[in-house]
Formats: structure tokens, C-alpha cells, sequence
């Protein structure tokens, strides 16, 4: 296999359980490392800086992008979030599979910027589950909620650039079932450019060989 990780991007509807399966994932499986954004957003009761996010306010986060410190970016309901981008770039050249949890315009941005990342689109398995287990977590207000499925009603028409699409309801299977499917895109011939250059070299030597 190449030494090289896979990027991997993981979205999904706000609700979909995409921290919980994430957490599964990097628990399960060692050779997964999480990117830690950076907001502007307030932290959530419990959340710490450094771990959850990297919480700061608009004037620094204007300043990162400035300096080209973001490998992507964009703005959700309201908040700046942005991925950090040496720490992503160590990681990959050490082998690991980075996983980025970021919303779908910054999935398109990595998209095009890396060609060889990995998409994939978690959602519940209804639109009322969604808004059931928005509401329980009961982290966000009315307010919030209402502009969160509002936005994941535009977040689906973009579902279908995605490589794939999980559906999470029972977290221990969808985790398997994520890991099976980058198992599966690493023997993907885009990512295993090595492999086959090294091959078609060798070929090439011996059809000389022959001619000879
Ligand atoms: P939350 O406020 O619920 O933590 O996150 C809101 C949305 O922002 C989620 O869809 C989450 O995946 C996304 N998000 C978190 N970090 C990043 C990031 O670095 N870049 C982008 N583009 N989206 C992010």
C-alpha cells in the first residue's frame, strides 16, 4: 500500500451523529487521526479549545486565512470554520488516514484541491430522525435548530458529490462500514499511483528487453 494516508472527509447533516461515529471510528482503528478545525463559534457547554475545536474570534481567523494556514474554509450559520493545515499535511506524509469533519462546501474545496481524498455523506436514516435527535441533544435553540435543517435541506442537493453516502443508525456498523469502504478506495487505482508506476516502468524495461 502507499505510505501516504488518505484525506478523508466525513459530512453530514447537522444531527447525523457524525461526531459520535467519528469518535467509533478513531476508537476502533489506530490508524485514524482527526483534524481539529478552527471556529469562531462559541463553545458549546463542555467543548474545550484545543480539543473540540480551536475556538478564536474573527480577526485571527480572517488573518489565517490571510497567510494561507487553512487548507480549506467556510461559513456556517453565521461562524467561520477552517481546517488547519500543517498539522493535516505531517500526518498524511506520516501515513495516517486524516479524517476532516467539515461541511459540504469545504468537502468540495478539498475536493478539488486533492483529487485522491475520500467523500463520504453521513445522514440519518429520516428527515424526522433528524429533527428528533437535533431536538434532544437540546444544545441549540429553537432558532438554531430551525437554521440547521434549513440548511441541511441545501445541503442535500450537493449530496451527490460525495463518493458515498452512509446511512448511521446503528453507530457500531456504520463505523465498520466506513472503514470498509477506505479499505476498499485505497486499491482505488487514483491512490495507488506508486504501485502501478513502479509496474509499468518494470514492463516497459522488459517489452525493451525483448525488442533488443
Ligand atoms: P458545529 O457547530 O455543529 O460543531 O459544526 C457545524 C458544521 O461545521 C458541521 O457541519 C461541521 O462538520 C462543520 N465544520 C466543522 N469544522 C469545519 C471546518 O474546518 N471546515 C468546514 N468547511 N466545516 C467545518
Amino acid at each position: 500500500m502507499e505510505k501516504k494516508g488518505i484525506l478523508i472527509v466525513i459530512s453530514g447533516f447537522s444531527g447525523a451523529g457524525k461526531g459520535t461515529l467519528v469518535r467509533e471510528l478513531l476508537r476502533r482503528y489506530d490508524e485514524y487521526a482527526l483534524s481539529v478545525s478552527m471556529t469562531t463559534r462559541e463553545p458549546r457547554a463542555g467543548e474545550r479549545d484545543g480539543v473540540e475545536y480551536f475556538f478564536t474570534d474573527r480577526a485571527h481567523f480572517e488573518e489565517t486565512i490571510a497567510r494561507g494556514g487553512l487548507l480549506e474554509y467556510a461559513g456556517y450559520c453565521g461562524n467561520y470554520y477552517g481546517t488547519p493545515k500543517v498539522w493535516v499535511e505531517e500526518q498524511l506524509s506520516a501515513g495516517r488516514n486524516v479524517i476532516l469533519e467539515i461541511e459540504i462546501q469545504g468537502a468540495l474545496e478539498i475536493k478539488e484541491k486533492f483529487p485522491e481524498s475520500l467523500l463520504l455523506f453521513v445522514t440519518p436514516p429520516s428527515a424526522a430522525e433528524l429533527e428528533r435527535r437535533l431536538t434532544e441533544r437540546k444544545t441549540e435553540s429553537a432558532e438554531v435548530i430551525a437554521k440547521r435543517l434549513a440548511r441541511a435541506a441545501e445541503e442535500s442537493e450537493g449530496v451527490e458529490a460525495y463518493d458515498y453516502i452512509v446511512v448511521n443508525d446503528i453507530l457500531e456498523e456504520c463505523a465498520e462500514e466506513i472503514h470498509m469502504l477506505v479499505d476498499a478506495a485505497r486499491r482505488a487505482p487514483v491512490r495507488r499511483k506508486e504501485l502501478i508506476g513502479e509496474i509499468r516502468e518494470e514492463l516497459n524495461r522488459f517489452a525493451k528487453g525483448v525488442q533488443d
